[in-house]
């Protein structure tokens, strides 16, 4: 079974993509905050896909600290099984 990677569009197979939305903030410290079933858009077909069970840290100055790293990797421990799911519907509306 191939492992997922939430940067590859489930759809398209395209890594032209980019995390827009991160649920469930939890903030670690005043330049970084834990978000987790962080939405991804993919900017060749223009979907976007919620990675359930992802997390990731959201950083205001893009740079993380031990403190971030840990607080990642204990929700990562306490996830459930990543799954990537497409948002709205498969319409080509
Ligand atoms: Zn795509």
């Amino acid at each position: 079974m191939p492992e997922l990677n939430p940067n590859v569009c489930p759809r398209c197979g395209s890594t032209n993509t980019g995390a827009t939305f991160g649920f469930n903030p939890v903030r670690i410290n005043s330049n970084e905050t834990l978000v987790h079933d962080v939405l991804f858009r993919c900017a060749d077909c223009d979907k976007q896909y919620q990675a359930v069970g992802y997390s990731m840290i959201a950083s205001r100055n893009g740079e993380n600290s031990p403190e971030g790293f840990a607080a990642l990797a204990k929700a990562i421990d306490n996830a459930e099984p990543l799954r990537l799911d497409l948002v709205g519907d498969d319409g080509e509306a």
